[in-house]
Order: C-alpha cells, then sequence, then structure tokens
C-alpha cells in the first residue's frame, strides 16, 4: 500500500478551494415500477454538488459511562497512540494501534495505476477528518473512579500498558451523572456513588452546563456526546409522555418517566452536539428524534455493532447471497464483565435480545426465491433443530436437494477492544458528516444529511434510519454506503469492482 496519505483528484468536476472540497457529482440510480405483473427499470439520474468544509475542528468527546471498560478502554488507546507507547508481553513487544477501526485501519481503493494494478489508501485519506490522537476526552459516570483506577477495574490491557498510561489517566474524573435505579440492573447500586441530584430538569439543565464547560475550558470547536453506559430497560412509547418533542420536554419539566439516556441525549440535541447510542435501549424515542430534527442535529444509534451480531450480518449475507436457505441462527454467549452482569437482569436482557433480532431481515427479505413473504430463518427458538441444545453461533442452512449445511463459530475476544475503535469511528464519521453539504440540480438550497445519520450503519447492530428508509444490516452494503458516499464528495464514482479493464482482450 501507498504510504502516503493525500491525494488529489484532477477532474473539472472537483475544484480544491482554500475553505471546501466541491464535487460535482452524477447520482445513477434506478426506479421500479410495477405494471400488470411485470417490474419495470428506469435509469435515473440526479446532479448533486458535495461541499466539504476543509477546515478540521478540535473535536471533544464526551462518554456517557466514561469509567466502564469501553469507555476506559477508548481512552486508554487514544493515549497510548498519542504517546506512541509499547510494551512487553509474552510474545514479544506489542505496539499502540487502531486496528479495528475503519477509519484508520481500513483502507479504499482509488483506482488502477498504469501496471494495472489497485492503488489503496487509508480511508482517513479520502476527505480531511480529525486524527483520533488529537481527540479530548470528557465525560459522565455514576461512578467516582478515576480513569486510571477505571481501567485497572476492565482488566481488559496488559499490565505493562496499564502501568504506562496510569499517570496520564489519574487526574481524569467522570462527572457526577444521572442515576434512575429502575432503568439499570439492580446489582448496578454499588458503584453508583456520584450523582446529580435534584429534579430532572435540574439535571437537564447540569448536563447541559457540562456540555458547556468541557467545550470551553478544552478550548473546543465541536462536543459530539456518545452513550456507553449499561444498557437500560426499553422505555414505553406513550403518546403525551415522549411521543413528541414537545411532550418530552414538557415530561423533564414535570420530573415525569425519562430514561437518563434520553435526558442525556435531550441535553447533547439542546446544545447542538451530535448524540449516538451505543447501548440497545429505545433512547431515541419518537420526541427525541423530533428534537434532533427541530435543531438539526445528527443522532445515530442504536447498540455498537462489535461481534457476533457483525458475523452474523456477514454470514448470512454470505449464506442467502449465494443462495442457499438458511433455516435457523442460534447465538450464544456469555461473558463475565460489569456489562454481562447487567445484562443478567431480564429487562436490560430484552433490550439486547431486540437489537440483535433483526440484523438479517434485509438479507432474508432480498431473496423472494429462497423465502416466501413472511418466512424467516428460525432464532432464539429452533424447532429446526428439535430438541438438540447448542452453545454456540449454529448456522444451519438447506442445500440443494435436501441437503443441509452446519457452520459453527467460536469467538473469543475482549470485547471493549472490538468495541473501542468503533466508538472512534462513530466521532469521526459524525464529525466529518457535520462538515458536508449538499445540494441537487432539482433543489438547489444547500442541505445537511438527514438529522437520523443511517450511514453510521456499519457500525450499529440496530441501526436506525430516517421514516421510510429501507434498513440495510448486510455489513458489506453498509460499508460500500460510507465509501460510496465519500467518494462522491471528491467527484469520484461507486466503487464498482467491475475492473473491466481487466476483462478485455
Ligand atoms: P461497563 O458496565 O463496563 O460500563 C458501563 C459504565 O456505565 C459503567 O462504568 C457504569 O458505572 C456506567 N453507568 C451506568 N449507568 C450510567 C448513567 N446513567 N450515567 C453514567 N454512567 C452510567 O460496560 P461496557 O462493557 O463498557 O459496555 C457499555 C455499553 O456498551 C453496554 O450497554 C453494552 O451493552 C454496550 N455495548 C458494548 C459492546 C462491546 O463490544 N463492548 C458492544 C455493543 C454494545
Amino acid at each position: 500500500m501507498e504510504a502516503a496519505a493525500q491525494f488529489f483528484v484532477e477532474s473539472p468536476d472537483v475544484v480544491y478551494g482554500p475553505e471546501a472540497i466541491e464535487a460535482q457529482y452524477e447520482y445513477r440510480t434506478t426506479r421500479v415500477s410495477r405494471e400488470g405483473g411485470v417490474l419495470k427499470v428506469h435509469p435515473t439520474s440526479t446532479r448533486f454538488t458535495f461541499r466539504t468544509a476543509r477546515q478540521v475542528p478540535r473535536l471533544g468527546v464526551m462518554l456517557v459511562g466514561w469509567g466502564g471498560n469501553n469507555g476506559s478502554t477508548l481512552t486508554a488507546a487514544v493515549l497510548a497512540n498519542r504517546l506512541r507507547l509499547s510494551w512487553p508481553t509474552r510474545s514479544g513487544r506489542k505496539e499502540a494501534n487502531y486496528y479495528g477501526s475503519l477509519t484508520q485501519a481500513g483502507t479504499v481503493s482509488l483506482g488502477l495505476d498504469a501496471e494495472g494494478q489497485e492503488v489503496f489508501v487509508p480511508f482517513s485519506a479520502v476527505l480531511p477528518m480529525v486524527a483520533p490522537n488529537d481527540l479530548v476526552f470528557d465525560g459522565w459516570d455514576i461512578s467516582s473512579l478515576n480513569l486510571a483506577e477505571a481501567m485497572r477495574r476492565a482488566k481488559v490491557l496488559d499490565w505493562g500498558l496499564q502501568e504506562q498510561l496510569w499517570p496520564h489517566m489519574e487526574a481524569l474524573r467522570p462527572r457526577p451523572s444521572v442515576y434512575i435505579p429502575e432503568f439499570i440492573a439492580a446489582n448496578q447500586s454499588a458503584r453508583a456513588d456520584n450523582l446529580i441530584p435534584g429534579s430532572r430538569a435540574q439535571q437537564l439543565e447540569q448536563i447541559r452546563r457540562d456540555i458547556r464547560d468541557f467545550r470551553s475550558s478544552a478550548g473546543l470547536d465541536k462536543v459530539i456526546v456518545l452513550w456507553t453506559a449499561n444498557t437500560e430497560r426499553f422505555c414505553e412509547v406513550i403518546p403525551g409522555l415522549n411521543d413528541t418533542a414537545e411532550n418530552l420536554l414538557r415530561t423533564i419539566e414535570l420530573g415525569l418517566e425519562v430514561s437518563p439516556s434520553t435526558l442525556f441525549a435531550v441535553a447533547s440535541i439542546l446544545e447542538g452536539c451530535a448524540f449516538l447510542n451505543g447501548s440497545p435501549q429505545n433512547t431515541l424515542v419518537p420526541g427525541a428524534l423530533e428534537l434532533a430534527w427541530q435543531h438539526r442535529v445528527f443522532v445515530g444509534g442504536d447498540d455498537f455493532k462489535s461481534g457476533q451480531t457483525k458475523v452474523k450480518s456477514v454470514l448470512v449475507d454470505f449464506l442467502i447471497g449465494s443462495g442457499l436457505k438458511t433455516m435457523s441462527i442460534v447465538s450464544y454467549n456469555h461473558l463475565g464483565n460489569n456489562d454481562g452482569e447487567n445484562l443478567s437482569a431480564p429487562l436490560q436482557f430484552r433490550s439486547k435480545e431486540v437489537s440483535k433480532s433483526n440484523v438479517v431481515d434485509d438479507m432474508v427479505q432480498s431473496n423472494p426465491v429462497l423465502y416466501t413473504p413472511g418466512e424467516e430463518p428460525d432464532h432464539c427458538y429452533v424447532p429446526y433443530v428439535g430438541d438438540s441444545k447448542r452453545a454456540l453461533d449454529e448456522y444451519t442452512s438447506e442445500l440443494m436437494l435436501g441437503g443441509t449445511n452446519t457452520l459453527v463459530l467460536h469467538n473469543t475476544c475482549e470485547d471493549s477492544l472490538l468495541a473501542a475503535p468503533i466508538m472512534l469511528d462513530l466521532a469521526l464519521l459524525t464529525e466529518l458528516c457535520q462538515r458536508v453539504s449538499f445540494c441537487t440540480d432539482m433543489d438547489p438550497e444547500p442541505q445537511t444529511f438527514h438529522p437520523v445519520l443511517s450511514l453510521l450503519s456499519f457500525l450499529f447492530k440496530a441501526p436506525l434510519v430516517p421514516p421510510g428508509s429501507p434498513v440495510v444490516n448486510a455489513l458489506f452494503r453498509q460499508r460500500s454506503c460510507i465509501e460510496n458516499i465519500l467518494r462522491a464528495c471528491v467527484g469520484l464514482p461507486p466503487q464498482n469492482h467491475m475492473l473491466l479493464e481487466h476483462k478485455m482482450e
């Protein structure tokens, strides 16, 4: 791969101005209509002008649940990279890196060189992006441990690395947070010693003050808020309570039922800060979504897509995409961290179960040859395998002529080392999207992406999308979406993998 991270597109359609990159882009797609049982496909074309501001801001990230495994690991990862730390392990010295981050460790093909070979650059080189080493962290936690102690409690990092990071993390202390016991498992009460007192309205005000304080004291241009605290139970959507922005704000004012995560979402939106939900619960109730719409603030969710689900969204895409009929998907996992303990309570587990269960819907629905409408693989209750109980990830598909293909996977990894680079990507891509605007030949008024930032789907287990938009779970479709939108912003056509140059005589 080329070491040079910089490139320029030489085209009359792309202008690199002092403030922005402006690209003319032809969006070619199709519309399908049904006429008398026949599908008619109409190619369409819309001319877009994309504008991406080149000035990268000083970005602050506030983590709710900063002292948790994910929060402390992400903070440690950025410090370890910034300080270029290395540490001994039983298999040799390890150096800090950003493996697992799409933007830092993934690449994009720019095309073929004179020898007909593909030229790749890091994802982060396509458009100006905040460098992860420049991020500034702050956040809240109901547990008062400083970040060094939190890192030790998490037991994620090698001891040699922890020792070097300790002096840099000791001074970082989470701000007090909102604790409403009924939303997380009772087993979390022991660590809840760092709380914002007062009414819901006063708590909301305090969170808003915290955001403003961080922004000014750290000299930041922008702040993004990311929920990586424990999974809450689902919150009932009730007309009059949280169904509209107005009702949600009134609910907070009156001290009626609102979850801590929704309170953080509302505070972020009112401060003009993007809010991203890394846990499965329905934080972004309709009232919060409407508020985001009114304030033109990005929101994204739900639930980081790290391990099992990522594999599922690749494997089922592979199976159904190859024409195999997947009949059952059985997932089992156990873990021993605090997240696992919180999820051992039924209401919190239910939130996780729901966010995991819809992951294959789009792939099943994309193949009417294999699945009749409404038919889908069995998930947790698995009649297809009878009463043979398994405790692994198991995918059973039908082959031609009555054959059966059973794939069994076993995965061992540090959960937080998978989640931390995803959190990083979420912050960096959201910030980039805030600098992109566009207009079309039909609508010359510049606009930004829809406040529900579905471009982040690659990183979320249960992707939130704008009303009416199809949900795409298939991992490589999600990756292509990010790649191709970034390419469009520099006037490059979508990656089509056709390599026709190499298919001619
Ligand atoms: P963790 O239990 O180690 O950390 C969560 C932290 O949140 C704790 O320090 C806790 O004290 C704090 N907390 C709880 N309620 C809070 C509140 N109201 N305000 C502020 N802080 C609060 O868990 P983790 O492993 O870091 O995971 C965090 C979240 O991310 C979980 O909900 C988990 O389900 C989700 N998640 C994790 C992964 C992964 O791979 N690690 C993947 C997907 C989703």
